[in-house]
């Protein structure tokens, strides 16, 4: 039998009550029932878990890397066996289809296998001296106990990411998961608990957003900072670990281009791109977003498109033939409204859907809007949610003029048969990620973040391991 759980704080190696005893409610996004409940911290809980973190930073930073790397291995192999019970209750709290919910968690271990193996090669550096007797070195030391704050639309994928890179370079950790959706993240962190991790490695709490973020982030015993989320609440962050000389690693908003040529594979573009826009309900921050597509294609791909998103089977993500749930938050729903209605109004096209489905749970439906001047509010707002925007443009020129025009840089796409335009967007289109004539972003061992308003810092690839490291330069006489 699938259950979903109530949900406790891991402090100290130990799940517990909130010492106050208050509690916050769970619902199910499918039917709005209330499903659990979690514990709400407030400062004497912080306050325990910044005491563990310290004390596990001192224990940890000293196991050896091999060390870590074998537990962590154990904690991926725990989560890959409890797969189909954890995806039950990601689908229950975030809305998402089962597939999918079970392919984030074994996405997640395969994440955890790789953080594991990298963190063995931070190699440290022998710099050649200019004096004999002298030995100059750099070594890798972990930076220190990390506060991450992460968002419900990947609730386990968005905390494996810095919970990975963190455990394996030494460091320890406070995790804020998200309140939306507590479960499955404490699955997570329930996967390191049995495979061994040592007390206070390893912290969850969950509470007010703003009230865990202001009395961790200038708290001396935390030393990095790692967000994912909105753009405005990332620049306060920002400036609040600025404020305190923490460093920190932003992963935020985009709003992602998506190029089609006329040389382009048209009917790849259409499966690859429609799969990518609805899934998760288009709440992802990679999502394709502003379509863009060269006029001697564009009615054949408006036309596909829309059969694609018409195609789309929406509901209970526990129903086998769903493959798009609701909106994980109610909140979206009057967002997507506004944001369609704006579109309309400026004088966008609606092709399909633009509206909720029933009244229970927080269904919308699949949306294309056509031809929406710059000035509407969603050509500059991200809408995270399942509306697509369909643009033409003629000349390469303007593709790229229209693709840098935003404050945001996180993913971007482009469809073309011809290597030199390939070649050209690799160096011109301003984001952090650019997948060509296929969707091959978020794997483990690649990059994984965005340039201007979209943040700083990466976290996937070899980079991500070092955003939890210090350098420290030794030199020795002998
Ligand atoms: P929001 O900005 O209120 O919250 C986004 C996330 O930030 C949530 O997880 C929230 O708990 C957290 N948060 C909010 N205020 C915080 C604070 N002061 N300190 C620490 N954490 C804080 O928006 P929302 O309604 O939850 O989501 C909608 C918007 O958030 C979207 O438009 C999108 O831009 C952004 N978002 C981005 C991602 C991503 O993957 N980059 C994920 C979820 C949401």
């Amino acid at each position: 039998m699938q259950t979903y759980p109530d949900v406790k704080l891991f402090i100290n190696g130990e799940w517990r009550d909130a010492l106050a005893g208050e509690t916050i409610e769970v619902t199910d996004p499918a039917t709005d029932e209330v499903i659990g409940k979690i514990a709400h911290a407030r400062k004497a809980d912080m306050d325990l878990a910044l005491e563990a973190a310290d004390k596990g930073f001192k224990v940890w930073r000293d196991t050896s890397p091999f060390d870590r790397s074998k537990l962590m291995r154990k904690a991926a192999d725990i989560l890959r066996e409890r797969a189909d019970a954890i995806a039950y209750m990601m689908t229950r709290e975030q809305g998402k289809p089962l597939a999918q919910s079970k392919m984030e968690i074994m996405g997640a271990a395969d994440t955890i296998d790789w953080f594991a193996e990298e963190a063995r090669r931070t190699y440290g550096q022998i710099i050649p001296a200019r004096f004999s007797g002298v030995n100059q070195m750099t070594i890798k030391l972990p930076v220190g106990p990390v506060a991450a704050f992460t968002p419900w639309n990947f609730p386990i994928n968005q905390i494996v990411r810095k919970l990975s890179a963190a455990v394996s370079t030494g460091c320890s950790i406070i995790v804020k998961a998200p309140e939306e959706t507590p479960a499955s993240p404490a699955e997570l962190i329930r996967a390191f608990a049995d495979a061994g991790i040592p007390a206070g490695v390893v912290n969850l709490i969950y509470g007010i957003p703003a009230e865990i973020s202001e009395y961790l982030i200038p708290h001396p015993v935390i030393r990095k900072i790692s967000f994912t989320g909105s753009t405005p609440i990332g620049k306060h962050l920002a400036a609040l670990a600025g404020k305190h000389m923490k460093r920190a690693t932003m992963e935020l908003g985009g709003h992602a281009p998506v190029m089609i040529f006329n040389d382009a594979d048209l009917e790849k573009a259409i499966e690859v791109t429609a799969m990518s826009k609805f899934r998760n309900a288009g709440q992802v921050c990679v999502a394709p977003t502003r379509f863009l597509i060269q006029d001697g294609v564009a009615d054949q791909f408006m036309e596909g498109f829309v059969k694609a998103a018409k195609a789309i089977k929406v509901g209970n993500g526990l129903d086998a033939d769903t493959t798009m749930g609701p909106l994980a938050n109610e909140r979206r729903i009057p967002a997507m409204e506004a944001l369609i209605q704006d579109a309309v109004k400026s004088g966008a096209d609606l092709k399909t859907g633009g509206n909720r489905i029933g009244n229970k749970g927080n269904f919308f439906e699949p949306t294309v809007l056509a031809n929406v001047p710059t000035s509407a509010k969603i050509m500059n707002d991200e809408p995270f949610g399942p509306v697509a925007i369909v643009n033409r443009f003629s000349t390469y020129e303007e593709a790229i003029e229209e693709a840098n025009r935003l404050p945001f840089g996180l993913a971007s796409y482009a469809f073309t048969g011809s290597v030199k335009t390939a070649h050209m967007l690799g160096r011109q289109v301003e984001a952090g990620m650019l997948t060509i004539n296929h969707n091959g972003l978020a794997l483990p061992e690649v990059p994984f973040g965005g340039m201007k308003d979209s943040g700083y810092g990466t976290e996937g690839g070899s980079e991500a391991v070092q955003a939890y490291l210090e350098t420290k330069y030794v030199s020795q006489m002998n």
